[in-house]
């Protein structure tokens, strides 16, 4: 109740919820108390969280931030709001995110921007900003997030908080509105690394659902929590830190990795000089996937459909150019150019050419260290509107987080201090399947 209140007082500024599932919560936190008070339960039992608006939930509204969803009430649920959902959690409602979770500001979502906690002039990054605004603003404990190309760890350095993406397969994919499918991955966003731990606890592991789930043994998150750091190879990849980088952000980060050198870690200048490459790939491998995951949308299943078609053809094609806000519109042409006939070889596969040197590049550089550490993102938030109309300065916000999609290995985004009043997330990577390794290298620090 408290936090639902908080919600309401709240929320009107920040826009971070697109539905508050009011009557739900209750209904669970109800439930939430009976267990407790027979003395059962997880340690997420009645923990209010939320979920970005890409996770289908049954008999509740699922946007994906688009208004070809407005209407969509999904007849099933996706496996991770199932798994929290079963570990006791209490759902308050579905978050705020970029349009299919194309962006890195939550300025293209349908539902209207989401503004930063801190200063409400800035975004608080994306795509999943509202879960990242609605944690930073203690309107929940926990939220959900996706990350294909940066969007759980750009909104939390953004808002200054906590998140993980882990690596590709480890979190089912099942029940998640696909953007680009081989990146997707689901992970959690909280205050700490200590909370992150509980939300993986629950929901890592195989589903037969997910094609691309990993059979490979899920580690536990909370027991290794304490485990010291003497001892900790740190990498600091060069190309992480030349031009482009903030100095006062650079500095924040110079400063965390000295606080780890106390903590018992070496830390050695290491190359991934593929990093650059990292942007043009991702750019044609991302929307090469969304343009075929998004020609679902065609007015025929679900979703939007537009008024008084005169034929098939004329419904599909308003259907999806009132359905589909500017940005999707573009990557779905760019992909679709990037698949056609002809250009194939040219670009995808080049693309995916260009992603194997760069997994390369982390799996040589991880043979040397323990983990890898730099900053999330070149700057603090920016202002609202300052990047709407320069993509290609947009498209450079990703510039640190791309890479460890193309790879598939895990990444965290850990508060590290404030630059020019502006939170500033500390990058933490690791070797794949190193979630555990991840959260408790983030929980000495923290
Ligand atoms: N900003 C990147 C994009 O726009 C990443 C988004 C994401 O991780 N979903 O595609």
């Amino acid at each position: 109740r408290a936090f639902l209140d908080r919600i309401a007082q709240i929320d009107g500024q920040l826009n971070s919820f697109i539905t508050v599932s009011e009557h739900t919560a209750l209904e669970q936190a109800a439930a939430a108390d009976k267990i407790l008070s027979e003395g059962k339960g997880s340690s997420l039992t009645g923990i209010p969280i939320a979920h970005k608006d890409l996770f289908c939930t049954q008999d509740i509204l699922t946007t994906s931030g688009s208004k070809m969803l407005h209407n969509f009430v999904p007849p099933y649920e996706s496996t991770v709001t199932q798994r929290l959902a079963e570990a006791g959690t209490v759902m308050l409602g579905k978050t705020n995110m970029d349009e299919f979770a194309m962006g890195s500001s939550n300025e293209n979502s349908f539902f209207g921007a989401v503004k930063n906690p801190w200063n409400l002039d800035k975004v608080p990054g994306g795509s999943s900003g509202g879960s990242a605004a609605a944690v930073a603003a203690g309107l929940v404990v926990a939220a959900t997030g996706t990350d294909t190309g940066g969007s759980i760890r750009q909104p939390a350095s953004f808002c200054g908080i906590t998140g993980l993406k882990p690596t590709y397969g480890r979190v089912s994919r099942f029940g998640m509105i696909a953007y680009a499918s081989s990146l997707d991955q689901a992970g959690p966003m909280a205050k700490s690394a200590e909370d992150c731990a509980h939300i993986m606890q629950s929901i890592a592991g195989f589903d037969e659902k997910d094609s691309t789930s990993s059979e490979n043994k899920t580690d536990n998150y909370l027991n290794s929590l304490n485990t010291p750091l003497t001892g900790l190879k740190i990498g600091l990849p060069k190309e992480y830190f030349g031009e482009g980088l903030d100095a006062d952000v650079a500095k924040v980060i110079m400063d965390a990795v000295a606080e780890f050198e106390k903590l018992g870690a070496t830390v050695k200048e290491i190359s991934l000089p593929n990093l650059q490459l990292s942007i043009p790939s991702y750019y044609v491998i991302a929307p090469s996937e969304a343009s075929s995951n998004l020609s679902r949308f065609d007015g025929v299943r679900f979703g939007h459909r537009c008024d008084d078609a005169k034929d098939l053809l004329d419904m599909y094609t308003r259907t999806r150019a009132e359905g589909f806000g500017a940005e999707v519109q573009k990557r779905i042409m760019v992909g679709t150019y990037a698949l056609s006939e002809g250009y194939y070889d040219a670009y995808y596969l080049k693309a995916q050419r260009i992603r194997r040197l760069i997994k390369q590049d982390f799996v040589a550089a991880l043979d040397e260290v323990d983990v890898i550490m730099g900053p999330v993102a070149p700057t603090t938030a920016f202002g609202l509107g300052s990047k709407t109309n320069d993509p290609v300065a947009m498209y450079l916000e990703d510039i640190y987080t791309l890479s460890a999609n193309l790879a598939g290995i895990p990444a965290m985004s850990v508060p590290a201090g404030f630059a020019d009043n502006m939170p500033v997330g500390l990058h933490i990577m690791g070797n794949y399947f190193a979630e555990a390794k991840l959260l408790n290298v983030a929980h000495q620090f923290q």
